[in-house]
């Protein structure tokens, strides 16, 4: 048996599953069990919820300052252990240690600071009326709200919903994904030592079908904040559906990042449009796995492109030299592969990777996938128009901007695009006409959290970040008073 078995957090204690069920974790990067996290059953749910459903009222009535107290003091204990929480991000979901302690972990602390900061500074909204009357709106916390998460960035974005949802004076249930468990378990036990009341904050593990299902079934949950694939939102959204819940979701992609001929293709700026496609092994909702290019300059760009991607290095994650470690599953790892194949059958040619990885040594059996790269597919092609959440990306060349337009938009999702241009007017003309939640021009991945975060079409339904997030859990109610 691993010698590490992760606890559930309901009100205020660390406790077993009821029915002592446990479920494996795996290293990625070796393929062996390190640990075991609870397998939690529609009853271990009930008992979180019924000690929220307790501690909210007290939560609610707490000023807004205590709150963003105790969530600054839980991110001061995160970073205090920001290495410890770097290794096991890292072992649990195949990452690099060194994206791990420069962007999740990092990011996690950030997320619980801003909605710290944010609860405090939020304003309320008054509308006066020529008539006499003004009206005020006052927001109050929904009680019981489940935050369910998914394993590529675990505790940036475990803490990206329960940040909003504590902060604004929820009593939360959270479930991070089963496949990376381990981080979330570590800030349960550190939430302790800030000092949540019992009951603010409980941490349900276990698998979706079960665990998750009764977070979204369960009557006394008022809101689904939800990250993950689009099958499983809508799996969601036609649970909660009958008991009108609030439900925001953060869905897949397909995500086109476009060069054109007049864009500043420095070493830098291909640098970023490499990452843009292989951070994280590829697996970031916001990664741009279709690489739109402008025909003018094509070859060029693939040439650059190519031995930039080649040059990446792909390794035991723990290793500060690794670019790219191993993909999160055996089951994504073969899902990926899949797609690879598939990508071979639709007539695609692969200009690099296209392989499993055996690394040496320690790794030897792990789930590593040299960095792909796809040419000669169609945009109505299956690759071209499934997420494959893995480290491949197609090139498809354009030649002029309704045509880029045509195909950036020509998929059933619409979470990001980035579009790479020198042209200040093209910018903003094509900033407005791509149907993406999020675009970037001349960067990716470049955050400010007070922006409305989220996609649309399959990519989900809602915005997260900044007051967005503290309206999702929210209840607004106008008051209007006549005094005249
Ligand atoms: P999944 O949809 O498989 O799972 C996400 C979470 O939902 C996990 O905690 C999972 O539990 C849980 N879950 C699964 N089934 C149910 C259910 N029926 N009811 C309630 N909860 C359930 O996604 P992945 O974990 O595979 O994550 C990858 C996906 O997430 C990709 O599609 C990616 O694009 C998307 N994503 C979107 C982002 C965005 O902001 N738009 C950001 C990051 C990722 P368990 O894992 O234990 O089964």
């Amino acid at each position: 048996m691993p010698s590490t078995r992760l606890a559930n957090l309901i009100d205020g204690r660390l406790a077993a599953p009821l029915d002592d069920h446990w479920l494996d974790v795996y290293e990625p990067a070796t393929g062996a069990v390190f640990a075991q996290c609870p397998d939690s059953s529609a009853a271990d749910v009930a008992a979180a919820v019924y000690a929220a459903q307790r501690a909210a009222p007290g939560w609610a009535a707490t000023p807004a300052d205590t709150r963003a107290q105790l969530l600054h003091r839980l991110a001061d204990l995160i970073e205090a252990r920001l290495d410890e929480f770097a290794a096991l991000e890292s072992r649990d979901s195949g990452k690099p240690v060194s994206l791990a302690r420069r962007l999740d972990i990092p990011r996690a602390v950030s997320n619980l600071r801003f909605f710290a900061a944010a609860i405090v500074a939020w304003e309320s909204e008054a509308h006066a009326m020529e008539t006499g009357a003004i009206n005020y709106t006052l927001r109050h916390p929904l009680g019981v709200v489940g935050c369910i998460s998914p394993w590529n960035l675990p505790l940036y974005l475990f803490t990206w919903k329960i940040a909003p949802a504590l902060a604004s004076g929820n009593a939360v249930i959270a479930k991070p994904s089963e496949i990376t468990p381990c981080t979330a378990a570590l800030l349960g036990e550190l939430s302790i030592e800030a000092g949540f009341p019992p009951g603010v904050l409980n941490i349900v593990q276990g698998r979706g079908p079960a665990t998750g299902q009764a977070i979204v079934e369960h009557p006394a949950v008022k809101a689904i904040s939800f990250t993950g694939s689009t099958r499983t939102g809508a799996s969601i959204a036609a649970t909660a559906a009958p008991q009108f819940k609030k439900l925001s979701l953060e869905l897949g992609g397909k995500n086109p990042a476009i060069v054109f001929a007049d864009a500043e293709l420095s070493d830098e700026n291909l640098d970023t449009i490499v990452r843009s496609g292989f951070a994280n092994q590829g697996e970031i909702c916001l990664c741009g796995s279709r690489l739109l290019v402008q025909r003018s300059i094509y070859d060029s760009f693939r040439e650059r492109y190519l031995a930039k991607v080649n040059a990446l290095r792909v390794g035991d994650p723990q290793q500060a030299s690794s670019d790219l470690g191993a993909l999160v599953s055996r089951e994504h790892f073969d899902k990926v592969m899949r797609c690879i194949a598939q990508a071979r059958d639709e007539g695609g040619r692969i200009l690099c990777g296209g392989n499993a990885l055996q690394l040496e040594g320690r790794c030897a059996d792990g789930w590593f996938i040299a960095p792909t790269v796809i040419e000669g597919l169609s945009n109505d092609t299956l690759t071209n128009q499934q997420e494959i959440f893995g480290p491949v990306v197609t090139l498809i060349a354009f030649d002029d901007e309704a045509d880029a337009l045509a195909i950036a938009n020509g998929t059933g999702y619409g979470l990001a695009a980035s579009l790479w241009t020198g042209d200040l007017s093209r910018a903003h003309r094509m900033g407005a006409q791509l149907e993406f939640g999020i675009v970037w021009i001349n960067c990716w991945l470049l955050r400010d959290l007070r922006t409305p975060f989220g996609g649309s079409k399959q990519s989900g339904v809602g915005r997260e970040g900044g007051v967005e997030a503290l309206r999702f859990f929210t209840e607004p109610r106008n008051v209007c008073i006549r005094y005249l």
